[in-house]
């Protein structure tokens, strides 16, 4: 995690000093532009000139965050959140099959920050920008009565025929996932017990060693853009696709839902990293349950036609878990023994019940 790690020990310069205009400039100079034939015009003017692909549809996602409901300043650094804020919105695009080319960024912010706290955030998100090739083109600042609020919209563009729908999975389809689920929240159980520990006894160090990957997975999420790179290089378009931000239950019954469809999830296919087992094992959760409940994996969940196992079966980035069957065959579970479990939104309950 070292590239996002906080600059320790700057001053604090307070917002009031700068005013609005001398905060906007010190967070947006020198931003670069990975386009510049599609952002004609980005930061400074009035509006931002934008120009879509030649042959391209355009596509528009916003995620608003909120201060103490999506996120808790005790435990998250603002770098790795502002980071974050930009991965998620990215990763809407991505969960359309599509590429994001711009994002704008508005934000709301109380006077308990200072500037050099703003610069950690967008240092974040430049950071994010950077790596995925987008051009941060403008937003809108504003204070607020307390706490932060950060709203990200993204645009991003794709071929018609290629954006994938929630609504086009057919019966027969396999349900593939990418990645490995359930990380995301072993790193959040992992966070809450260090703040509970650290409230107690504030001289207490937190014990970290050996959870790097969770924590990264809960703190610094990444888009799955090399998944829309690969299904474009292999030849495929999902018939339906969405990105796992609430927990593979949740998504499965989305995609189910919206294509008219059910479903059968085979529980063994359930892709979950090692390190992810172990520390879910500490707080005595199952890794099929976070992986079904978590959330905040940010995978993309897709369906793809019977015909193109071939060209998925060997790339190592996405698993087969499941297929589709016909709405009146309802969503289950498939336990590797045993009857089939039905698949709720709660994949607590449905695992309770066993
Ligand atoms: P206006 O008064 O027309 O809303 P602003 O002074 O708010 O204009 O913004 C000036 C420029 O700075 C615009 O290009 C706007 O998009 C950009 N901008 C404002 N706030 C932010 C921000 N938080 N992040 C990025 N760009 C911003
Ligand atoms: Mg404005």
């Amino acid at each position: 995690m070292e590239e996002i790690e906080n600059k320790g020990g700057q001053g604090r310069t307070e917002l009031e000093k700068l005013g609005e205009f001398g905060l906007i400039e010190r967070l947006t100079q020198d931003l670069p532009i990975h386009h510049p034939q599609n952002t004609l015009k980005a930061v400074g003017d009035d509006a931002a000139v934008l120009r879509i692909p030649e042959g391209h549809v355009q596509l528009v996602s916003k995620d608003l965050l909120i201060e103490g409901v999506h996120f808790d300043m005790t435990y998250c650094p603002l770098k790795h959140l502002g980071y974050k804020a930009i991965a998620v919105n990215l990763s809407d695009i991505a969960a359309m099959n599509a590429k994001p080319l711009q994002v704008l960024v508005g934000i709301a912010v109380s006077n308990r920050y200072s500037l050099e706290a703003l610069e950690e955030l967008y240092a974040g998100m430049r950071l994010c920008c950077e790596r995925y090739g987008v051009d941060l083109v403008g937003g809108d600042t504003t204070s607020s009565a307390s706490g932060l609020c950060i709203s990200v919209t993204v645009l991003g563009s794709a071929r018609p025929e290629r954006v994938a729908y929630r609504s086009g999975a057919k019966e027969n389809d396999l349900l593939c996932v990418s990645g490995d689920l359930g990380g995301a929240y072993a790193g959040l159980l992992l966070l809450e017990r260090e703040k509970r520990e650290f409230l107690a006894n504030p001289a207490m160090q937190p014990d970290f060693k050996d959870f790097s990957y969770v924590l990264e997975r809960q703190l610094k999420p990444e888009p799955r853009l090399d998944i829309v790179d690969l299904l474009e290089k292999i030849g495929v378009v999902p018939t339906s696709m969405i990105d796992v931000s609430d927990g593979l239950a949740s998504e499965i019954l989305h995609l189910s839902k919206e294509s008219g469809c059910g479903c059968m999830l085979h529980e063994s296919k359930i892709p979950v990293d090692l390190e992810t087992c172990k520390a879910l094992e500490m707080f005595k959760i199952l890794p099929e349950v976070a992986a079904l409940s978590g959330g905040e994996d940010y995978e993309l969940l897709f369906t793809v036609k019977q015909a193109d196992y071939e060209k998925i079966k060997d790339c190592h980035q996405v698993k087969v878990i499941g297929y589709m069957t016909e709405a009146a065959q309802g969503n289950f579970l498939v336990p590797e023994n045993g009857t089939l479990v039905p698949l709720t939104a709660q994949g607590w309950q449905a695992f309770d019940k066993r």
